[in-house]
């Protein structure tokens, strides 16, 4: 398994201006490659294969205009080249977008692997840098000393931080001690979570007021004339909003997904299809924020991690509309409604407690499966009665565009 520590980096200036001409290169050779396999598939219907790219960038390197490719560590150029291989097999796989150019402005970053850089006693030093780098080691149960990288990233993101990032390959995952303990999660708009114990987990305000500066900042910036130094400045403080942004909800869901992942041995999550959810407009903000496609991932690598089970429950199955003690299936259920009673056994429902209870009722029949594995749940068509738009009222909520389910 490979865990990844990033810290803060200091280079000093001759190796800042080092690194940032190795990621022009790399961006030149990734966006290079990119317009010349662009090329090859549209003018003769080829595709471009890893060697190929390879002995492209060798040929670049040979001449007059690109020998300056050359003078910086060839290592991570190759490394852009397998990355962007790794890309188009992801597009072909139909599991990401395709891969697109890459911008100055956005975040850089140059891959080191360990023919490129030297650990010893904790100091790094990265090919073609003269003095270790400085970085700021913030993880006080790892020995630096003894720790052994199998690949090193150097990135800067666009409000101007240094980062390092060592990539660690770790001995099996070291299972928790079991919680005796399952639980449901269903994942919403008002409140970012409520499990099945009835616990709700809400939207961090502070992370709310922050994409608010954000906006503010990015007017302000859209006033300025282009290419000004006012711009510049207002594009620096854009950035760093982006960056308190971005921490602050990483921060939340790190700690709400570690959190869960602690307190039970199964967990049950509803699949929310989020890519075809943030395609609706009006909505993608507010999702967006909310994270979910993150959350899902950290809960997917920390149950692995640490041996607990993750059950994804199919989207259409109504857990909304379901009463969670006797089965009961309403025909219709509004999206203001925040709390019904069952009309066949009278108990009073929290609309999104009992949502959770369902998510998790829905888990156990997969439940039982080898620990750190996901699986998903197959309750799709469940039921006799299940009519044709049962659809989670989250989906609907998403085509009509109200945010506030
Ligand atoms: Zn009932």
């Amino acid at each position: 398994m490979r865990t990844a520590f990033k810290c803060r980096a200091y280079p000093d200036a001759e190796q800042a201006a080092i690194f940032n001409r190795t990621f022009g290169c790399v961006r030149l050779v990734w966006n290079k490659t990119l317009a010349e396999r662009q090329a090859a598939y549209r003018q003769r219907g080829e595709n471009t294969s890893y060697k190929q790219t390879d002995a492209a960038l060798t040929a670049w390197k040979k001449t007059g205009e690109l020998a300056f490719l050359g003078e910086v560590s060839s290592v991570p150029l190759q490394q852009t080249l397998r990355h962007q291989h790794a890309a188009f097999a992801g597009f072909f796989a139909g599991r990401a977008r395709y891969p697109r150019f890459k911008s100055r402005n956005g975040r850089q970053a140059a891959h080191y692997t360990r023919s490129a850089f030297r650990m010893t006693g904790g100091r790094l030093r990265l090919a073609k840098t003269g003095a270790p780098l400085a970085f700021a080691w913030s993880f006080d149960d790892i020995d630096l000393a003894t720790l052994d990288p199998t690949m090193v990233v150097v990135s800067r993101d666009p409000d101007g931080r240094w980062y390092v990032t060592f990539a660690v390959d770790t001995d099996d995952p070291t299972p928790m001690p079991t919680a005796g303990h399952a639980i449901g999660v269903d994942l919403g708009i008002k409140d970012f979570a409520v499990t099945s114990d009835g616990e709700k987990i809400p939207n961090p305000r502070h992370l709310e007021r922050k994409a608010r500066n954000l906006a503010r900042y990015q007017r302000r910036m859209a006033r300025k004339q282009p290419g000004s130094n006012n711009r510049r400045k207002a594009k620096a403080k854009v950035a760093a909003a982006h960056r308190k942004v971005r921490n602050a909800r990483a921060d939340f869901l790190h700690r709400t997904s570690t959190r869960l992942v602690r307190h039970a041995d199964t967990l049950a999550i509803e699949d929310l299809a989020v890519t075809n959810m943030v395609k609706n407009r009006r909505l993608a903000r507010a999702i967006s924020d909310c994270g979910w496609g993150e959350f899902r991932r950290q809960l997917q690598y920390k149950c692995q991690r640490a041996g607990r089970v993750l059950v994804v429950v199919d989207r259409w199955y109504p857990s909304s509309k379901t009463c969670s003690a006797c089965g009961h299936l309403l025909a219709e259920l509004s999206l203001a409604t925040r709390a019904w009673t069952c009309p066949d056994c009278r108990t009073r429902h929290d609309r999104d407690h009992n949502a959770a209870q369902n998510i998790l009722a829905a888990g156990p029949a997969v439940a039982r499966q080898k620990p750190g594995e996901v699986c998903g749940a197959d309750v799709r068509r469940q039921g006799p009665s299940l009519p044709q738009s049962a659809t989670k009222q989250k989906t609907r909520s998403a085509r009509s565009g109200t945010p506030s389910r």
